[in-house]
């Protein structure tokens, strides 16, 4: 597991804690584990094995004794009975905006509000503003909170959902001794999805639904429809497993990931409904084309190029050379220059570039010529300990509001490689914001756009640009825009990476890894290339180490 998921599970439980009502240190005890992993530089998993954990500033041995079973076990079972305790419910009150554990287990103490139609009717009756310290606003946020609930059907991040829908998948196959596999938008790479489809080789749903009760990620196991069994991870994702009899696998599996566009057109090419088959290939032969990756499964003309011979053939994760945009400790980074290079060159990679920010961003310990030119002498001598890797001098430079770069020119002459980024004055207007950007894409030293927009997925929306003259301005000065692979970000998205392409842009995809796990990342990033229909000739980190530094001296 993760250090992210062992965080998310503690955090669980001190969400679960505060909701008994337990006492408040305990709560923040846990609460403060949870984030002291979040920022470990190593596996929380290797600290545990070196019998290290206790070491840890914040983790004590009840907590360290919890992580351990978490790490052997998969689960926490002092989280599975307190789970047992509370109604299962009061998880979904944690969603309302502005609504903490804290309330939520007054409401539920002091009023025995378990669901959101109790508390809309304790809200409408006017019940809770009766309670010590919440007032009639309270009552009234409530009241917004669920309206926006019942709005929007909760979506997840592709990077929170696809490692466990393939834990799942895997956990699965192994008990059940079947072929599982992950199927819906998680397979096609989009960049939120909303549930976790599994099409599993069994006939026979009771011992699929023994099975799933089993995994210690799955919550509940729900009443089977014909079609699927429906069940809820520990987390509140929808998950569905579809049965589907070996001879059938590979139509289920195309048809369960969709899109339903895509799935569409292709009945109506075989008069109505699809061919059973064994695998994919199969189907898509009996109707007469090549497979088609799931990527590009969104009926945006695939099915045309795949009966003209056209399908592109599609950038992949072994096409990555190396990483363009990462941190270190010397900013906000929580790995060391070695530490980072290790994991780049134990992925395979043969390049890696250390783009610590500049001074100009505020928020982290931002770098000025000094501390680049002390950076430069530890790259120097953690290239002579990793020489299967090359690092490259980079440095994620601020753009200032007025388009001009936070670093002096002979500074930036300095670098191998520069990243400019825009990380503040988002909201400027479209006309300004575009003149901004072509000034940054024509400055002779700028090598990469970082993140273009700067949008937070379902939190912040990006800048707004004229896209026509930004990606002109980039095919003409030869520069590349980034696919930034952090989860959150996906930026730029699979639509204008696309027109990108179209328009003749190189792009680069970036992990922007903060630490050596985020180099993950590159696998959501490479997915957005994919759904743009990106080449590998396209993406500037599929060069080799040559072609690469040939095309940086340009
Ligand atoms: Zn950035
Ligand atoms: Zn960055």
């Amino acid at each position: 597991m993760t250090n992210r998921e062992v965080a998310a599970l503690l955090r669980h439980y001190a969400d679960l804690l505060e909701i008994q009502g337990e006492n408040p240190f305990r709560v923040q005890a846990y609460r403060r584990a949870a984030e002291v992993i979040d920022h470990l530089t190593m596996p929380v998993a290797a600290l545990s094995a070196e019998k290290s954990l206790t070491a840890v500033p914040g983790i004590g041995s009840g907590i360290a004794a919890a992580i351990v079973e978490i790490l052997e076990t998969g689960r926490l079972s002092a989280l599975e009975a307190l789970q047992g305790e509370l109604p299962r419910t009061l998880v979904t009150l944690l969603d309302l905006p502005g609504i903490g554990p804290k309330t939520v287990g007054r409401l539920y103490r002091e009023l025995g509000i378990a669901t959101l139609a109790d508390l809309e009717e304790a809200a409408l009756a006017g019940r809770i503003r009766q309670l010590k310290g919440l007032g009639p606003r309270v009552e009234q946020r409530i009241l917004e909170g669920i309206r926006f609930l019942r709005g929007v059907s909760r979506r997840f991040l592709l990077g929170d959902l696809l490692p466990l829908a393939e834990r799942l998948a895997g956990q699965l196959a192994q008990q059940l001794d079947v072929e599982v596999a992950v199927a819906g938008s998680i397979r096609r790479m989009r960049e939120t999805v909303g549930n976790i489809n599994l099409v599993a080789a069994v006939g026979n749903q009771a011992t699929l639904v023994e099975a799933l009760a089993r995994l210690p990620e799955i919550a509940e196991v729900q009443e089977p429809t014909p079609a699927f069994v429906p069940a809820v991870s520990t987390i509140g994702a929808e998950v569905r497993v579809v049965t589907a009899a070996p001879e059938r696998f590979g139509t289920e599996l195309l048809r369960w990931t969709g899109s339903w566009q895509h799935v569409e057109a292709l009945g109506e090419l075989a008069g109505g409904t699809l061919p059973p088959a064994a695998t994919e290939q199969a189907c898509y032969q009996a109707l007469g084309l090549p497979w088609i990756p799931p990527e590009l499964r969104e009926a945006r003309g695939e099915l045309e190029a795949a009966r003209d011979g056209r399908l592109p053939q599609l950038v992949s994760l072994q096409d990555i050379q190396g990483d363009l945009h990462t941190h270190t400790t010397w900013s906000d980074g929580r790995g060391s220059i070695l530490a980072m290079a290790i994991a780049a060159r134990d992925r395979g990679y043969r390049y890696l570039a250390v783009s610590d920010h500049s001074a100009g961003l505020g928020v982290a310990r931002g770098l000025d010529p000094d501390r680049l030119r002390e950076q430069w002498r530890e790259i120097e001598a953690v290239q002579a300990q990793v020489p299967e890797i090359r690092i490259l001098r980079s440095c994620e430079v601020e753009v200032r509001r007025d388009g001009s770069l936070d670093l002096p020119d002979e500074v930036l002459a300095g670098l191998d490689l520069v990243v400019a980024s825009l990380h503040a004055g988002l909201r400027l207007s479209k006309e300004e914001q575009t003149e901004r950007m072509v000034r940054v894409i024509r400055h002779p030293h700028v090598d990469i756009i970082a993140h273009p927009t700067g949008r937070l997925i379902d939190r912040r929306p990006g800048a707004d640009y004229d896209w026509e003259r930004v990606f002109a301005a980039a095919r003409e000065a030869g520069k590349a825009l980034e696919i930034n692979c952090g989860p959150e970000r996906l930026d730029l998205n699979d639509e204008l990476a696309r027109q990108a392409l179209e328009a003749g842009v190189l792009l680069a995809i970036n992990s922007d890894a903060h630490a050596p796990d985020d180099f993950a990342w590159m696998r959501y990033g490479v997915g957005i290339a994919r759904r743009a229909w990106a080449r590998p000739e396209q993406v500037l980190n599929t060069m080799s180490l040559g072609a690469l530094l040939a095309w940086l001296e340009r």
